[in-house]
């Protein structure tokens, strides 16, 4: 018997990344910054239920993102991926 999940994909982070990015991240490819997977970041999973959402890798569990909304501030911490690419 598997554990429930309780994470969404990272898709559902659309919505709060785009009020800083102009593209569409979640179709850009990242890499692990532990693991070296690369993989697109909607396939992410998404933990929103911390003080603000926290994106894992899909491979090893490995803490992407965090993005925190602090009064009319937004705090994006981006060190868990070595890079992402975006498609211009
Ligand atoms: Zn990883």
């Amino acid at each position: 018997m598997s554990a429930p999940m309780n994470y969404l994909d990272g898709n559902a982070a659309a919505g709060e990344l785009s009020r800083i990015f102009a593209m569409d991240v979640t179709t850009a490819e990242g890499q692990c910054a532990h693991c070296g997977a690369i993989k697109r970041f909607a396939e992410a999973h998404l933990y929103m239920h911390a003080p603000g959402a926290v994106a894992r890798c899909a491979a090893c569990e490995h803490v992407l993102l965090r993005l925190v909304n602090a009064r009319q501030r937004v705090f994006l911490d981006a060190r868990g991926m070595t890079f992402l690419r975006l498609d211009i």
